[in-house]
Parts: C-alpha cells; structure tokens; sequence
C-alpha cells in the first residue's frame, strides 16, 4: 500500500471548563483512528488546541477575578493533562489565542474581503447598558414569543422548540446583569454565503464526493438543495470581547466560531515550525496530504458549510474527510450532574480507574456512525472484565511464565516447519488471515466490529489452549517438545493479538512490550509473522473492574 500523509483534527475544546467522558468519546475515537494510521506506516500529524474565545471566557474570567489569558493558560494544562491521561496523542495541542492563529485568520479575512464576500451591516442587537456590552443570545433569558414559557434563552425555546430572534423574546432579561437590555444599532461584519458562488462551490464540495457519511451528506443535501441561497454570516462581535479585533475595524471582533476551525491550521502550523516543515505542503490547494476532521454531528453546519467556503474562497485547500459522531449518555440517560454522571476526565483517573478500560469500551461501541452511543456502567464492567482481563490478559498468564520457567524463556520457530494443516500452524494462520478484514473497520472507524472479531480471535486462541492443556503435558516428560510448540504458538498469537488491540490499547500493549516481549516494537505488518524469539515473565497487566469503584465514581462526580 503506498503511504498516506494526513493531517488529522479532533474538535477545539472550550477552555471555560473541565474534559469529561462525553467529550472522550471523541478524541478516544480520533486516537485510535491516528494509532492504526501510524501502526499500518502512514504519516500522520494529529492536531489540536484548546478554543480560547469569545464572550463565556471573558466572563468566566470576570467571575474568578482573572485575567482571560491566565484563565485560558490554567485550562490549557488541565486540557492537557486529561488527555495524556487517556493516552491521547497528539502531535501538537495549541491554543486559538495564538501568533499563528490570528495571523492566519486575518490572512482568511483579507482574502474573503479581496473576493467580494464580507459585507458591513448595520444590525439591531440587544445591549446591557449595567454590564455595557452586546448579549449574545445565550445570556437573554425571557419568555418566548410563541408558547409564552418563562425563562428560555434569546435563540430558541426549550419548550415548544420554537427558534427566533433575541429581540422576539417577551419581558427579555440579561443573563449577565439581570438588567432588562435596550435595543442597539451596531455594524457587523458578515460572511456573504448567499452570493451564488458559494452554493454552487458547496453543493460541489459537499454532495458529490466521499467526503462526508451517508447521514451527514442527506443533512446537507436539506440544507443546500432546498434552499436557493445560504444565509449570510454573521462574524464579527462588538467589543468587550475576548479574541482577535478585525484588522481595519477598531472594536470589531471575529467571532469565536471564525478563528475556531482555523485554530487548526494554527496548530499544524506551529508543528511545522518545530519540525522544519512548510505548511504550504498540508494547505495549498494542490497539497497532496489528506486533511481530515473528527467532530460531534452538533457542528456538522460549521465543517461542513462555513469551513469548506472560507478555506475555499481564501484560495486554501479543503478537507478530505469529515467524520461526525454522535453523543454519549449514560446508563440509557444525558449526563447530569445531579445523578453524578457528568464526569469529568480527572476524577475518573483520581478514583484509579484504568483509562484503556474506557478507550476499550468506547470502541466496542463506536461504529462509525453519528448514532449516539450508551455507556452502560454494568455492560462497561461486564466487558472489560470479560474481554480484557478474562480472554486477552488471560493468555499471557497462562503460557508466558510457563515458557520463561520451562524454556529459559525461548520461542520455538516451527509454525512454519510444522505441518501447515497442524491445528498449531491453523490458528496461527487464522490471525493473520483476520487482519485485512479488522484493518477495514478501523479504517471506516467501526471499532465496534474490530472489537467483535479481535475478540473471537482470543476465543480461538484460549479453545487452543483448553484443547492441550499445557499445564497437564508439564507432567508427562514424553511431551517436552509437544508442550513448547504449543506454548510458543499461544505466545505468537499473544503477540498478534497485542498488534490488533494495540491502537485500542496503546498503554497495556507498550507495557507487553516492554515486559514480555523484550521492547519489542510491534506494527501492523509484523501480524504475519511477529518478530519474537524470546520472552520474559512479566508482572501484573491488568486488574479487574469491581462495582465499588464505578459507585465511588458517580459519588465523586455529585
Ligand atoms: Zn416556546
């Protein structure tokens, strides 16, 4: 297979609060999407950054009697920190109040502006003259105009669902302030989607191509086949405001979701400075390097229109893939911080819970869809000691000191002078045989399907092992020779599992490989035949789950 370059993304996290095992699901799933690419020879740049601006950091900060950038600064270590606890690896984790983000930004900008598509407008918005800045329709809280609930916010109403404009809303009050807000003119800086060139250029971009799945693709096709033209946007905000000023527009802000996405480019930027490489090989229209995106469906509209237009129309390349996935509830439920199952990353690794028991679970549940996915705490324990602990782990306890006592630890090379019909050489063969099919899946991101047919694997192999009963050929000396061959096909099929598992995986399979397997490197194409001819004992892998500690979880979490 030739060898791919892709530069990959997960989504910005907001810098206002803690990582929590729903936004797990996504950088886990974008993970071990990376792990296989790496595994399989490809490059791959993993890229992230933590999304900085707008009017919920500014006031948050306010709130804690910070400055804005220091609070982005303490979130940034914290971002950190959950996600090299969960074993996520990035390349490059930047931040959106970057150098190279406000100067590509601004390049973007310009371009746009050269191309005729930003437009000034004069609009009407409400303003909190206590606070004196402009509300953003999440902080107007009021009554809706049409079913009369109290208390909804200034863009749509939780009760009937109805959406409308903040200047709709009835009896408005600020959310900041409690003042009630006055009606305000104020210029805004808008990104012309309804000029023609844009629908004709999306419609192109988004419906006749791979680039997006199947249920994306038909959410498009409602916005862009429906409609004879795209709404404008909106991408300016009045100051006070956290973020970058618009060049020429003294007091006009780009608004967070416009410099967000290109918060990507930012840190692939800044990756490119530390690794002596150019960006103009990841962005140039001609760049042959893969680009793609790993998000929630939630802001599918902002990949998929806003993002392609704006690379596009600035004279850049534009994504390859987008991959939406769904949410994530628990025991059947939305998180919620009152039944102590909005947890966040940290207290999941303070209460000593193993992290790959969860990378390990979202996989067996994520298809590549954008379903949402359940975490089933019972199933969660269920699986994990089942699968893990029971079938994988399992069959290293049984052969690996049993080889490194009998043995001095040394592999018998004879798979291959066996009798290719031997059961021996016949389960071998059927890993190797696995592999194209569970490299597919992770390739289309079914990680649910990787984890079923690496898991009948390891059934194979421990029916392998109940079939010849190393331990009772220990005591008959006739069976020296028959007992090492047996023993030396479990471990290379160990090792084989340990290759399939491994972007799953990453941290147990580093600890195999190190302890069993003498800092043996495995990639995908040593599933063939794994490059081992000794091994070492080793110490404990990996424990069971027990209910107590998924309760004292939840209670940490209330
Ligand atoms: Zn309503």
């Amino acid at each position: 297979m030739p060898k791919r370059s892709i530069f990959l993304t997960s989504a910005l996290p907001y810098a206002n609060g803690a990582i929590h095992i729903g936004h797990l699901v996504e950088y886990i799933q974008t993970d071990i999407w990376a792990r296989f690419q790496r595994l399989s020879g490809h490059e791959v740049v993993y890229a992230c950054a933590d999304d900085t601006h707008g009017t919920p950091i500014m006031l948050r900060a306010q709130k804690e009697g910070v400055t804005p950038e220091a609070l982005i600064e303490r979130v940034w270590h914290e971002h950190k920190r959950d996600f090299a606890s969960f074993a996520v690896g990035f390349d490059i984790y930047h931040s959106t109040h970057s150098d190279e983000n406000r100067a590509l930004s601004e390049q973007i900008y310009a371009a746009l502006k050269r191309d005729g598509l930003i437009e000034v407008r004069n609009i009407e918005q409400l303003y909190d003259p206590i606070e004196k800045m402009f509300l953003p329709d999440r902080f107007i809280r009021g009554e809706c105009p049409k079913c009369h609930a109290k208390e909804q916010y200034g863009d749509s109403c939780e009760a009937c669902g109805a959406t409308y404009s903040p200047t709709d809303l009835l009896n408005p009050v600020s959310a900041v302030s409690g003042a009630t807000p006055e009606t305000r003119q104020s210029d805004h800086h808008f990104f012309r989607l309804s000029d023609p060139r844009c629908l004709a250029f999306l419609r192109d971009w988004a419906l006749h191509s791979n680039r997006l799945q199947p249920e994306a693709a038909n959410k498009l096709r409602e916005w862009l086949e429906t409609d004879e033209s795209l709404s404008d946007w909106d991408i300016s905000r009045d100051a006070p405001y956290f973020g970058f000023e618009i060049p020429g527009a003294p007091g006009k802000y780009f608004y967070v979701w416009l410099d967000a996405p290109v918060g990507y480019y930012a840190a692939l930027a800044r990756w490119c400075d530390e690794h002596g490489d150019t960006l103009e090989r990841f962005i140039s229209p001609d760049s042959t390097v893969e680009q793609v995106h790993f998000i929630g469906k939630d802001i599918l509209y902002f990949h998929t229109l806003f993002w392609p237009a704006m690379l596009h129309f600035a004279g850049m390349r534009t994504p390859s893939r987008v991959y939406a996935h769904g949410f994530l509830t628990v025991d059947g439920s939305k998180m919620s911080k009152s039944r102590g199952t909005f947890i966040t990353a940290q207290s999941y690794i303070d209460e000593g819970l193993n992290p790959e028991w969860l990378r390990y679970y979202f996989a067996s549940k994520l298809n590549g869809s954008m379903e949402d996915l359940d975490l089933q705490f019972n199933d969660f324990i269920a699986k994990v000691n089942s699968d893990l602990v029971g079938k994988y782990v399992n069959i290293a306890s049984r052969s690996a000191g049993f080889i490194t006592r009998r043995f001095d630890g040394q592999l018998l090379d004879d798979a291959r002078a066996s009798s290719p019909s031997s059961d021996h050489a016949l389960l071998e063969q059927s890993l190797v045989d696995g592999g194209p099919s569970i490299a597919l899946a992770y390739e289309e991101r079914d990680t649910a399907r990787v984890v079923r047919e690496v898991v009948a694997l390891m059934d194979a192999v421990n029916e392998y092992v109940d079939r010849h009963k190393p331990w009772e050929m220990a005591k008959r000396p006739d069976d020296e020779a028959l007992l090492h061959r047996v023993l030396s096909t479990t471990m290379r099929c160990f090792a084989r599992l340990s290759i399939l598992i491994k972007p799953i995986c990453p941290l147990t399979v580093a600890q195999i490989e190190e302890e069993i397997f003498k800092s043996a490197s495995l990639t995908w194409s040593d599933l063939d035949y794994p490059p081992i001819s000794r091994l070492d004992a080793f110490r404990h892998l990996m424990s069971r789950i027990d209910r107590d500690a998924i309760d004292r979880l939840i209670l940490a979490n209330r």
